[in-house]
């Protein structure tokens, strides 16, 4: 079954076209990458996904567990378990990342303590979220803010950019147990590196380039792409 259908997307971001044409479709059990250089429209086609505000969809169609989503608002789109994973996670100032854990966990029902542990962020729980935060915590701690909302369909954009790979093991293993607990078993990864696929196997994959997707396939394009890089695919 379709979890998420995207078709003919072209979407703007300040009156510019950012993402130009992208089709694909997420089925149950889908670990889909989507791969491509900087500026290549990924983080505005998740975006889109989502609703961003900002992010103006012109044509085409998002699809949802069979309903049409390309209107809706994002707290509704977030509300039917659709979650985005910043690249960047933005600061916040004045809300302490574990008081923020506890409540989210409160609201969908996970145990923050475990979520913590696993995520190997004790030691910044009484600090403000992403104040000071390392390239690597920052994005554990992101990871785990993404767990403590349980999302039906995580959208997690370049979980393996900026991090060493002790943290890359404990991030692959928060993003194995997010499409783990997610009832569609299914997630879309944003990558540039794609180390994160020596950890968790994509079943699909596709290339961006230049807003456009313009090749999709199984595990064999990651090591394609890895190998001859994105120039060919231009
Ligand atoms: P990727 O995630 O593939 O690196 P992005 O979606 O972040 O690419 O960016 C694609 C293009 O859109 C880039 O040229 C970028 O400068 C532009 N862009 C992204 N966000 C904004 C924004 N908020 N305002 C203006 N331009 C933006
Ligand atoms: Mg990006």
């Amino acid at each position: 079954m379709s979890v998420l259908s995207v078709v003919n997307l072209k979407a703007k971001i300040g009156g510019r076209l950012i993402v130009d044409d992208a089709s694909f479709e997420v089925e149950e059990g889908d670990v889909f990458f989507l791969l491509g250089p900087n500026g290549s429209g990924k983080s505005t086609l998740l975006k889109a996904i989502v609703g961003y505000p900002g992010v103006e969809v012109v044509s085409g169609r998002v699809l949802y567990e069979g309903v049409d989503i390309t209107g809706m608002p994002m707290e509704e789109r977030v509300a039917r378990g659709i979650t985005l994973a910043h690249q960047i996670p933005p600061k916040l100032v004045g809300v302490k990342l574990g008081g923020l854990l506890r409540t989210l966990c409160k609201k969908s029902g996970c145990d923050h303590e475990e979520l913590v542990n696993e995520m190997e962020i004790n030691h910044l729980v009484n600090r403000d979220f992403g104040k000071g935060f390392s390239g690597g915590e920052l994005k554990r701690a992101e990871i785990a803010l993404l767990l403590a909302q349980r999302p039906k369909l995580p959208l997690i954009d370049e979980p393996d950019s900026g991090v060493d790979v002790d943290s890359i093991a404990v991030i692959a293993r928060g993003v194995k147990r997010l499409i783990e607990s997610s009832p569609h078993k299914a997630a879309i990864i944003v990558t540039h590196s794609a180390l994160i696929a020596r950890y968790i196997p994509p079943t699909k994959v596709c290339v961006m380039i230049k807003g456009s997707i313009r090749l999709c396939g199984g595990r064999e394009i990651v090591e394609e792409v890895f190998s001859h890089g994105f120039k060919e695919l231009a």
